[in-house]
């Protein structure tokens, strides 16, 4: 059994075979979060699991770039975000469903942040709150809190942002992961001193930098979780295909190739340590 702790498949390229897709995952030993980014697609994280008696799961929360409007071009979607308020009450009141496992994707992407330098300040700010207001939603229901952080090119001040908030708010008895880390090892090891939980998908089988390379390495073995983000960030042999929970065997492979493991043991160590970051009910 596997675990892709962080897809979309409540995400529109997905609204034609949303529901084969997750049989073939779970056909395939693959159990599935759906991961929200704003208020509907947290709704529809929710609605997915509900039509599966087990294996598939929900987090809600409000996604960063979704705290201000833009246009965003996505590897093979573009799309214009939305401009939401996040509403602790509308979220905390979803978030109480036994299919919900966590909060998020929640915290900072100062990645795609508009060309006109002036409106920075305020856009993060605005991302800082909304992020802040997860980390207490997450607190207060004793759900995972899901981070997201994509900092700009060169410039790791976002991960500054993030570690001073995790501190302000205090993250003693919180469980929390950070998906999708492509910062620097000095940043990681930041995140892992505090307890965090590390995320890897299909970036781990394309990178070329040699950097993501160094954060597994670096990465405790019960501290790693495996996700797809799909339908983004397809892994190798897959690339060109949309990416779909199914996927997550690859990621698994090569995490194991790099860590020098068998493959059962990946796969054993990343399901007992997704089972115990989101407190999953599985045999
Ligand atoms: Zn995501």
């Amino acid at each position: 059994m596997l675990i892709d702790t962080h897809a979309h498949v409540n995400f529109k390229s997905f609204e034609n075979d949303a529901k084969e897709t997750l049989q073939r995952a779970l056909d395939a030993g693959v159990k599935v979060i759906n991961v929200g980014s704003q208020i509907d697609t947290s709704k529809q994280a929710v609605e997915l699991a509900k039509q599966f008696e087990s294996g598939v799961y929900a987090v809600v929360g409000l996604h960063p770039e979704h705290t201000h409007s833009q246009y965003v071009d996505e590897e093979e979607t573009s799309f214009r975000s939305r401009e939401e308020t996040f509403n602790y009450d509308e979220y905390k009141k979803l978030a109480q469903d036994e299919k919900v496992v966590g909060i998020g994707e929640c915290g900072l992407d100062y990645y795609r942040l508009p060309e006109d330098k002036s409106l920075h300040a305020r856009i993060k700010e605005k991302q800082k709150a909304a992020f802040t207001l997860q980390f207490k939603l997450a607190k207060e229901l004793n759900k995972t809190l899901v981070i997201h952080s994509r900092p700009e090119k060169g410039n790791e001040e976002l991960f500054t942002d993030l570690i001073n908030i995790l501190d302000t708010e205090g993250v003693q008895g919180l469980r929390f992961e950070v998906h999708s880390f492509t910062g620097s090892p000095e940043a990681l090891s930041q995140f892992l001193d505090r307890g965090a939980y590390v995320s890897f998908n299909g970036i781990i089988t394309f990178d070329k930098t040699g950097n993501m390379e160094k954060l597994v390495k670096m990465t405790p073995v019960d501290h790693i979780i495996l996700e797809t983000d799909c339908p983004y960030l397809t892994p190798v042999p897959h690339r060109g295909k949309k990416n779909e929970p199914s996927f997550v065997r690859h990621v698994a492979e090569y995490l194991a190739q790099v860590k020098g493991l068998p493959f059962e043991e990946v796969e054993r160590l990343t399901t007992e340590n997704a089972k115990r970051l989101f407190q999953l009910a599985l045999p």
